[in-house]
């Protein structure tokens, strides 16, 4: 028996279950026996082999769920912070988007599946929209498999309309030797719905019904997609049950009944949301309406692939437009709507069941497939006291106290270092990948593209302070 097929257990952590009733167990063990949960409880009698963690002064939660993120951009890290979605768009969609090669997405996948596991996500939806070729697209593959994670590949290309790649004979060829049946944690078809009134985008939702799988678009993004989207949508049929809404920030409360009614979720990236302007970032609209949520953190160009950010943001955003509604209306709000409790629940659950995966992920119970994030770090002064769990997974706990990870009952990460893993080739890959592309651009444009023009602002005249 190989060290990976070790039965393993977690003993005594605070257990954040996110069962149904969101169970805490204090002082508990979870018990991972081949790939799934075999048991959680206090003082668990586990096999002789067992792989013993100890999870004293730690929090044990189920592996997050990231229902969003465009991993081959992680090759361009930190490149875009300064960005708003136009110089996104300029840079990925119309100049420099088309000089990523295969090996290039197959860098930025690499490194960020990695990242993914190392930050406690054990399940991604790469939302791989840069697939030019369907070289690009087995690329991609290639590095999602190479990496001990759980994977859902969107397929994507922004560089052509999706009624032409998903009907080509080379993305069906693709399909059936990589996924019918292939090792990816799932499947669906990446695109968006601009709003033009012939419906172009009815081929590819046709081609979605035929394989059975979902679609994901980014929806209620302003300036981009709008309410006519989805109603097109709505109006062919293709508004059906795990439909992910990506952002869904800037759409009339007719869409989000829609979504609502045909058993759609939304995707919220709030840190994108933020910083890039797709809209505010909806929860505090998607509560009222009862829409189903997961989180998501879009890309690395900006951001990084770490879903404690997004609940913080998640969070923050919420109550802020809470306290900015009320102020308006010249009230306090006096108790919050949204609990932290509800954010984690996001950060797992949610995402297992915007991916119809909740019956296998998102809960530690027994029978469960054994995704297991141990949060421990004893050198740091926020990982005590712990009182409010999942206050201190949200506004406390950060990536770098994320001390073991399992993943389908393999440990990933142990004591805060990956196991296995080629992080160091994926770091070549990268650097490769950089220098190629820097290279290809030429400096001045290369530089222009991290550091977009500042407008003019203009300083307040204050009369407390002496002018000449
Ligand atoms: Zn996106």
């Amino acid at each position: 028996m190989s060290d990976s097929d070790r039965p393993v257990v977690l003993r005594n952590g605070l257990v954040l279950t996110m069962d149904d009733s969101h169970t805490v167990l204090e002082g508990a063990d979870v018990l991972v026996v081949g790939d799934r949960i075999a048991e959680v409880g206090h003082h668990l009698t586990a096999p002789d082999d067992a792989l013993e963690i100890d999870a004293t002064g730690g929090i044990i939660m189920p592996g997050m769920v990231d229902t969003h993120r465009h991993m081959w951009q992680t090759a361009m890290r930190g490149y875009g912070a300064d960005w708003t979605l136009t110089q996104y768009f300029v840079w990925y969609y119309l100049e420099s988007g088309k000089l990523f090669r295969p090996e290039d997405v197959h860098a930025g996948n690499l490194l960020g599946a990695i990242e993914a596991i190392d930050s406690g996500v054990t399940t991604t939806v790469d939302w791989s929209h840069g697939l030019q070729t369907v070289d690009h697209a087995d690329a991609a593959v290639d590095a999602l498999e190479a990496v001990p994670g759980r994977f859902v590949l969107g397929y994507g290309n922004i560089q052509q309309g999706p009624w032409e790649w998903s009907t080509s004979d080379a993305f069906r060829d693709f399909y059936r030797r990589r996924i019918d049946g292939g090792k990816l944690a799932g499947f669906q078809l990446a695109f968006d719905v601009p709003g033009d009134p012939a419906f172009p985008e009815k081929a590819a939702f046709e081609v979605a019904r035929d394989l059975g799988v979902k679609v994901t678009t980014h929806a209620g993004v302003w300036g981009a997609t709008n309410d006519d989207g989805i109603r097109l949508m709505y109006e062919n049929g293709f508004m059906t049950p795990g439909t992910v809404y990506v952002h869904a920030a800037t759409l009339s409360s007719d869409s989000y009944h829609r979504i609502a009614a045909t058993g759609g979720s939304v995707s919220v990236s709030t840190e994108s949301e933020q910083s890039a302007g797709q809209g505010y970032p909806p929860t505090w609209t998607l509560r009222k309406h009862d829409i189903p949520v997961s989180l998501s953190m879009d890309t690395s160009v900006w951001w990084s692939g770490d879903l404690f950010s997004a609940m913080r943001t998640t969070l923050s955003a919420d109550r802020s437009r809470e306290h900015l509604e009320a102020h308006g209306a010249k009230e306090t709000v006096t108790h919050h709507h949204l609990r932290a409790e509800q954010v984690v629940d996001w950060a797992t659950r949610g995402g297992a069941k915007a991916l119809g995966m909740d019956s296998e992920i998102g809960a530690l119970t027994p029978g469960r497939k054994a995704d297991v994030v141990l949060i421990k770090n004893d050198d740091s002064p926020a990982m005590f006291p712990v009182l409010h769990p999942y206050g201190h997974v949200v506004y406390q706990a950060q990536r770098g106290d994320v001390h073991t990870v399992l993943i389908g009952g393999k440990v990933v990460k142990q004591d805060g270092k990956l196991v296995g893993g080629d992080l160091a080739g994926a770091r070549a890959k990268v650097g490769t990948t950089v220098d190629y592309l820097r290279e290809t651009m030429g400096e001045d444009l290369w530089k222009r593209g991290m550091n977009p023009e500042i407008p003019e602002s203009r300083i307040l005249h204050n009369p407390y302070q002496y002018t000449k």
